[in-house]
């Protein structure tokens, strides 16, 4: 087999950063579209709409001093001059933390929650600061992150907010301005994702259709290799493998789109094939892999017996793999949502092994021979599925997942069914 080697040589062409709505992610669709064409299948490119923002001014000011920030996108827009208020280190949030917050600019810990944010709103702040790193970062190895407001959070209200970094947090908390001046100028509307779907009819389907899922979007400033570049030359070298080999279920491949903006590509494909999820027999979801320093995971959003099956199948063929039943942030839960079973796939950084969401998911930390053993098992799992006599995994999700997947969806309880 050839995996690795081929898999490798795919992930240097789609080796640059290429974010949720951008020409970079266009290029990528096609660059696998085009993979996929020869392979000898005809694949389509499904598009829909992303939030996209454009700022056009950005500052954070005390005391005269100009802070190092970016803007929060689709957080609305102060006046062109910004909005001076007074300053408030507002900690964690809590009711106490904010029990003076009203009308003031304030910075929090961490990053902006479904907790943290309807209580911003709730207190009356007039904007937030988030920061982000360790107080020990080099500024030029690292990079501010470009955030933006999710729609679970645009729905309370928009509160223009910045980002900026923990080394100048310390020195904004330990100045304590009596007043700070934010400023927020940006332009919102939408812009085009998509997802890249290639078929494989079965030769004797019984209806039932297993769907192969990998996001191949990355983060600002990453390369996303091993999150998730690899993700989506795996499937890739599946299609090749199904091609060849023919398998009774029909077999689905879908490259998503925009899972880093919160799983838009998967929402998008389970949105337009509703109709069609009952027939899902279970979607297969690889999402990181290849990092030499690692370890392999099956993360299954199903029935427990899939995860026992999955746990024997790897003491069977000699691979080491640790199962667990449990929802995996990715592409399978919008699946999980409508009732289709899933198992996650990935192989995981050793700690210090490799790095995710930022300029260091580097090739260097990978492998064609990891690629290729992760690889090797999935197809080992995915032949036995895709050709079982009768489908053994249950077309349904247990309650202690559904919950989960409520709770990650962060569905409000008259959404719950
Ligand atoms: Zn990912």
């Amino acid at each position: 087999m050839d995996f690795g080697k081929r898999e490798f040589e795919l992930l240097n062409k789609i080796n640059f950063i290429r974010t949720c709505g951008t020409e970079e992610e266009k290029q990528v669709a096609q660059i696998l579209a085009n993979e996929a064409r020869a392979i000898g299948t005809e694949p389509t490119i499904e598009t829909f709409d992303v939030d996209r923002w454009d700022i056009k001014k950005v500052a954070l000011v005390s005391d005269g001093k100009e802070w190092e920030v970016t803007g929060y996108g689709m957080s609305g827009s102060t006046p062109e001059e910004g909005i001076t208020a007074p300053f408030a280190y507002v900690q964690d949030a809590t009711d106490m933390d904010l029990v003076n917050a009203k009308g003031k600019i304030v910075l929090i810990n961490g990053r902006i929650t479904d907790q943290v944010y309807p209580k911003l709103i709730k207190a009356g702040v007039l904007g937030f600061i988030t920061f982000q790193g360790n107080i020990v970062d080099k500024r030029e190895e690292t990079d501010l992150d470009t955030r933006n407001l999710r729609d679970w959070a645009i729905k309370e209200g928009k509160i223009p907010g910045v980002n900026m970094r923990a080394m100048d947090a310390i020195e904004l908390v330990r100045s304590n301005p009596a007043t700070i001046t934010l400023t927020l100028v940006q332009e919102e509307g939408l812009a085009t994702s998509q997802n890249v779907i290639a078929e494989l009819p079965g030769s004797d389907a019984k209806g039932e259709t297993i769907v192969f899922g990998a996001h191949y979007d990355s983060v600002p400033f990453s390369h996303g290799v091993y999150d998730n570049g690899a993700g989506s030359v795996i499937i890739m070298e599946l299609l090749r493998y199904f091609k060849a080999h023919p398998a009774k279920r029909n077999l689905r491949f879908c490259w998503f789109g925009s899972e880093e903006r919160g799983l838009l590509g998967s929402k998008a494909y389970v949105a337009t094939h509703k109709d069609e999820l009952k027939d899902v027999a279970l979607m297969v979801n690889v999402d990181v892999a290849g990092p030499v320093l690692g370890r392999d995971i099956a993360m299954v959003t199903a029935d427990d017996g899939l995860r026992i099956a999955v746990d024997y199948l790897a003491k069977e063929v000699g691979f080491p793999l640790t199962s667990k039943q449990d929802i995996y942030s990715s592409d399978s839960i919008p699946f999980a949502d409508n009732g289709v079973p899933g198992i996650n796939f990935c192989r995981f950084g050793a700690p210090g092994g490799a790095n995710i969401h930022c300029r260091h998911d580097v090739i260097d930390a990978l492998a064609p021979e990891n690629l290729e053993e992760t690889s090797k098992f999935i197809l080992a799992f995915a032949e036995r599925m895709a050709n079982s006599v009768v489908f053994p995994v249950p077309h349904t999700i247990p309650q202690n997942i559904v919950e989960k997947v409520d709770t990650y969806l962060k569905k409000d309880k008259k959404e719950k069914k």
